[in-house]
């Protein structure tokens, strides 16, 4: 695996794969890997891609004033030892002067599906991810770039961007990857102490509350939204942000029941904010 830390050692491996026939993949991360980003590489993969890039980058426009930038977990090593078993071709590792260097003012601005939900809650976060990701993609130039479901919302605003601005390029999405009790897996996960820790599944719990009762014909948001609610209250000792039943084309409450649903949540565990979301396919 080859290490680029500028953008013109990215753009000469790119270049230089190219010619000889490569399908260029890519892999947006903010590092501190685990089994999600991982899944990400071979989704990439079946799409077709022969070199895989990866970036990892802690992009401080998408965090907020209060937010976790300067303490969100970072390991180099351990990570490019991660990507090195998965084969990964190349891995981009900028600093923030790379990527934002002195007198850099230009930002994307996203709406629609980027408003509700996380958007409503940390203003700015989505300019700054569609921001950093359209950087990335004229860094990288690929083929191909795989993002994750578990940030749903993002992978929305991501398919706009691209469709927006004529990105030359095809996006592929990735399962969730949880753990064994459901809890999604994340890098933020590493700030949940153990009591934390043992109570995070309750958001999977809920959401899961909610699909049972869809699947059961219940065609009510604000009754589900209460059903999941529930759920996490009995848990005790977390702060529930928002449990939404959403259209997953418009991130607002469905006109109906009659197409495919998503429910999407956020909690917060002590100074940890996570989130998940579940899918709905349309009922039978
Ligand atoms: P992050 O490092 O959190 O910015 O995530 C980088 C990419 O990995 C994004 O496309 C995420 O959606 C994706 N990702 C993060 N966690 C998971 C997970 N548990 N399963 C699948 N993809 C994930």
């Amino acid at each position: 695996m080859k290490l680029a830390r500028t953008i013109e050692e990215v753009r000469d491996a790119v270049r230089t794969a190219r010619m000889h026939g490569a399908s260029i993949g890519f892999v947006p991360t903010m590092g501190f890997l685990h089994e999600g980003h991982l899944s990400l590489v071979d989704v990439a993969r079946d799409a077709g891609a022969n070199f895989v890039v990866v970036s990892i980058f802690v992009n401080p426009r998408q965090f907020g004033p209060n937010e976790d930038f300067t303490r969100y977990p970072r390991d180099e090593e351990r990570d490019s030892a991660l990507l090195e078993g998965a084969n990964v071709d190349l891995l981009f590792l900028p600093d923030v002067d790379t990527m934002y260097p002195r007198g850099a003012t230009t930002a994307i601005s996203v709406g629609g599906v980027a408003a509700p939900l996380e958007g409503a809650r940390r203003p700015g976060h989505f300019d700054g991810v569609a921001t950093v990701v359209a950087k990335l993609f004229n860094i990288v130039q690929p083929d191909v770039a795989a993002f994750g479901r578990k940030d749903a919302q993002q992978c929305a605003v991501i398919e706009r961007l691209v469709r927006d601005l004529d990105l030359p390029l095809r996006l592929v999405f990735g399962e969730t990857i949880r753990e064994h009790d459901g809890l999604a897996k994340s890098s933020r996960n590493s700030y949940l102490d153990a009591s934390e820790r043992a109570k995070a599944p309750v958001l999977h719990r809920a959401l899961r509350a909610g699909e049972e009762a869809i699947t059961h014909g219940i065609a009510e948001v604000a009754g589900i939204e209460r059903l999941m609610h529930r759920v996490v209250e009995e848990e005790g000792g977390v702060e529930v942000d928002y449990l939404a039943v959403v259209d997953p084309s418009t991130f607002e409450a469905p006109a109906d029941f009659e197409r495919e649903l998503l429910l999407a949540g956020a909690v917060k565990l002590g100074r940890t904010r996570l989130i998940d979301n579940i899918r709905v396919p349309r009922s039978a």
